[in-house]
């Protein structure tokens, strides 16, 4: 599936300038004159690790006669049909004109999901018409300057939420297909009591721990909890190297070395970049440099100090973790100098238990950075909760703990209508994603949801990963 992404606008905003940004390469003609670009264009775009197609459709300003109006309908018609995101682009400097009102209504209507972009945001001029955006009623404007290649990272996050989500539907639904053609042998067996024997997807799997490559590991924490001693304490103990290679690939940095036989790659750390050029320490952690580190990364370490645990920026950057889908692991660091050891060690609990309820069993880890205490520990548990990130459960498991589930606690039934949970399947692993067909998967409340999903994460044993859980309209 490619996924298509289509940039509507009036003239000039400035959608050939951000095709182009996103293509890499000069193919549209920009300038000054609004309606230049001559034909549609469609182009290969990438984000960071974001493919997809892009389609400019300033081209179609000048394929049809009449009205800027119908023009733009015209446009806009045909990018909602093929595309899978629309990027309505305004231009931030000039504010909300009354046919962008008139598009945004129309783009409303529609079904295609609508992303909106304000454009020529650079400087102070843009901040009104960003501000004027949001009376679109398209939601949260990007801010965005596509001449000067600011906010990127905005609009990744934009468009690799709107990616996951359709490569996640599409995903859900195909395994589904084949495991529902599983079924059917299913319940033939099941007259016989047999249930184990239909299990047909395991042996695709075997070869799963061999392909996987190295672990990503990325680092983060705010500033001065000890993100750098840990890094160079990790990569200079000799026992860990095997020739530390530290690179700068184009979007990322790594270091990449073998731990008890298992590989392991350090990647995308600010903490590394400070090594070789020495900045001082106002840097804030951003969301978009947790975003950065995420894109390379399995599993994130997120360092905290034993000082101050779990303040709201490490929250926010814990939620995004798992939002990500990533393996967090929790890292005390300054164990060495923690006084009560007992009361942070409470409060990194209570305070994961309030925050994140929907993931139990995130591991954490005490350590000193400083002095090298514990390192193997934390590099332990960095292995352990990948493996459960990577878990692959067979079918026929799977629905017998469904079957058995639902025997003692069916799901309610909302004015008297039953709902009826059949076949579960692990649609996809990294994290562990599932799919289950429901009678009535709009009624089944959000509450039943998370009782199958915290049960399903207590009986096969996978704390501290998110999991994701799919309901599909089947029968
Ligand atoms: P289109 O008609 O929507 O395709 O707009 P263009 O991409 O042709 O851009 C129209 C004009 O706006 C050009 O002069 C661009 O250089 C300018 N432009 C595009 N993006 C920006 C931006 O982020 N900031 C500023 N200041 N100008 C921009
Ligand atoms: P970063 O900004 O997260 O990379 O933090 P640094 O690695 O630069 O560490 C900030 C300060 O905390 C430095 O003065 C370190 O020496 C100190 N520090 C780091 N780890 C430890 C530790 O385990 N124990 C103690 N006592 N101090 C530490």
């Amino acid at each position: 599936m490619t996924f298509t992404v289509a940039i509507v606008g009036r003239p000039n905003v400035g959608k050939s300038t951000l095709f182009n940004r996103l293509v890499g390469k000069r193919l549209a003609l920009v300038d000054d004159q609004p309606g230049v670009t001559r034909d549609r264009r469609e182009g290969d775009a990438y984000l960071f690790d974001c493919r997809f197609k892009i389609i400019d459709t300033a081209g179609l300003e000048e394929a049809f006669d009449g009205s800027l109006e119908a023009r733009m309908r015209r446009q806009t018609e045909r990018a909602v049909e093929e595309a899978d995101l629309v990027i309505m682009v305004i231009d931030a400097r000039v504010g909300v004109m009354p046919i962008d009102e008139h598009f945004a209504k129309y783009l409303r209507r529609g079904k295609t999901p609508i992303a909106l972009m304000a454009n020529k945001c650079e400087g102070k001029v843009g901040e009104v018409g960003l501000l004027e955006a949001y009376s679109l009623g398209l939601g949260e404007p990007i801010p965005f300057s596509a001449e000067h290649g600011l906010g990127s990272s905005d609009l990744y996050d934009v468009i690799k939420e709107h990616m996951t989500r359709a490569v996640e539907a599409s995903a859900s639904s195909e395994i589904f297909e084949t495991s529902e053609a599983n079924h059917e042998n299913e319940v033939e067996l099941d007259d016989q009591g047999d249930f184990d024997d239909v299990d047909l997807s395991e042996d695709d799997f075997e070869d799963d721990e061999d392909n996987r490559g190295p672990l990503q590991l990325a680092i983060v924490g705010r500033p001065n909890v000890g993100k750098s001693t840990l890094i160079n304490k990790l990569i200079d103990e000799d026992r860990l190297l095997t020739g530390p290679e530290a690179g700068i690939t184009r979007d990322a940095i790594s270091i990449e070395w073998e731990y008890r036989g298992k590989h392991l790659k350090l990647v995308d750390t600010a903490g590394l970049r400070r090594r070789s050029k020495i900045e001082d320490k106002v840097e804030k952690l951003s969301a978009s440099d947790t975003i950065r580190a995420l894109k390379y990364a399995q599993v994130v370490a997120l360092v905290l100090d034993a000082d101050g645990v779990l303040e709201k920026q490490d929250l926010t950057i814990a939620r995004t973790v798992i939002d990500e889908g990533r393996a967090l692991v929790i890292v005390v660091n300054k164990w060495d100098t923690c006084k009560d050891k007992d009361a942070v060690m409470q409060r990194v609990k209570d305070r994961l238990q309030t925050s994140l309820p929907q993931v139990k069993g995130i591991p954490v880890v005490t350590i000193s950075a400083l002095k090298g205490h514990k390192l193997n520990k934390m590099l332990d548990t960095v292995f352990d909760i990948y493996d459960v990130w990577n878990i692959r459960l067979p079918t026929a498991g799977l629905n017998r703990w469904l079957a058995e589930l639902i025997e003692r606690h069916p799901p309610p039934a909302p004015g008297g209508r039953r709902i009826k949970l059949k076949y579960i399947t692990q649609a996809r692993t990294r994290p562990p994603t599932f799919a289950i067909s429901c009678s009535l998967p709009e009624d089944l409340p959000a509450s039943y949801t998370r009782f199958l999903e915290n049960n399903l994460r207590e009986t096969f044993d996978m704390p501290g990963v998110p999991l994701r859980m799919h309901m599909k309209k089947g029968d």
